[in-house]
């Protein structure tokens, strides 16, 4: 199974499962999203909300 998330950025996020979601957004924002400060706390919050079943 696969999980997917979108950043408001319109990237696209895809993961094996809500943990690896939480790391992959962690790297995007730093990536990209350096201004954007976000705990992992947060994170996870984001993921439990907003990520589907891809
Ligand atoms: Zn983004």
């Amino acid at each position: 199974m696969t999980r997917t998330i979108d950043c408001p950025c319109g990237h696209n996020l895809q993961g094996a499962n809500d943990e690896e979601l939480v790391k992959l957004a962690g790297q995007h924002i730093e990536e990209h999203h350096p201004d954007m400060e976000r705990t992992d706390e947060q994170l996870r919050a984001r993921v439990a909300a907003d990520a589907r079943d891809a």
